[in-house]
């Protein structure tokens, strides 16, 4: 899609899977189960969507996916099913520069990968890697409830390319602008995309999926529900505001979509977006 200066595509790295009511919170699986069925195992299907963006000198990722240094067993137990390489879209040689919205692994794992020998090395050692600082501190030194989130194998390799630590809101690159929020963990950002006329909003976890539209579905995984309460409000209000479309990195299905508020009150899709 063209898009103010950039063409702009979505990229599913591949899908993954984690508990649905971890998903959910406190909202009960008689809800959530009606329209994102469970597995055996009570776990529901996620895509790992990137945003790329090129406007004939950079080629932008937003977001790497889980990557491939997944043992055996864990790749049964989250459910991984990586995009092969020649599927995705794009080479690892044209990205030159990368957007990390956090460095949980569903998000930044893709960054590193072990080579044939088995060293591990960056994916994409030329590209210009953005994140911030809060972020990157807060992944150093994880607490006990988003240590198996925050993976040393690809949070420590970072200082050994070309990271540049942001320091809350900001115009990351033309166009492109990130916001710090904070209620899913620390030093989370999201991003908005202004052309002339139009808005995208990617709002990586603030929403990870059409599902997660109505202010009280939020997820059993944020660090603090009152200030990802607020948070979203904003965020939604603002994308409703904008008539922005918002897209939903981590929906199985709907990739983007322009929102309302529904028949019941809480903000929903009201149309899907293609980027085709
Ligand atoms: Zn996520």
């Amino acid at each position: 899609m063209k898009f103010g200066r950039y063409d702009i595509s979505l990229h599913n790295h591949g899908f993954f899977r984690l508990d649905g009511g971890a998903m959910f919170g406190a909202v009960p699986k008689n809800l959530w189960a009606r329209s994102l069925p469970a597995d055996a195992e009570n776990c529901i299907r996620l895509a790992t969507r990137s945003l790329l963006l090129q406007d004939g000198e950079k080629t932008i990722l937003v977001d790497v996916g889980n990557g491939n240094k997944w043992s055996e067993k864990l790749k049964k137990i989250f459910g991984i099913e990586n995009t092969p390489e020649t599927e995705l879209g794009f080479s690892r040689d044209e990205i030159t520069d990368i957007i990390l919205t956090h460095l949980h692994f569903d998000h930044a794992g893709g960054i590193s990968r072990y080579t044939d020998s088995g060293d591990l090395v960056l994916t994409y050692p030329d590209a210009r890697m953005y994140l911030q600082r809060a972020n990157f501190e807060n992944g150093k030194n994880p607490n006990q409830r988003e240590k198996a989130s925050y993976l040393a194998n690809h949070i420590d390799i970072l200082e050994t390319g070309n990271l540049e630590l942001l320091d809350g809101d900001c115009e990351v690159l033309p166009d492109i602008f990130v916001k710090r929020v904070d209620g899913h963990t620390v030093g989370q950002q999201y991003l908005e995309i202004r052309s002339d006329d139009d808005t995208i909003l990617y709002p990586t976890d603030l929403c990870p999926t059409s599902h997660h539209l109505p202010l009280p579905y939020n997820m059993g995984y944020d660090m603090c529900t009152k200030t990802i309460l607020e948070e979203k409000e904003a965020f939604l209000s603002y994308a409703l505001e904008k008539d922005a479309i918002v897209v939903f990195e981590h929906d199985p299905e709907l990739a983007a979509a322009r929102i309302h508020i529904n028949d019941r009150g809480h903000y929903g899709v009201r149309e899907a977006v293609s980027f085709e």
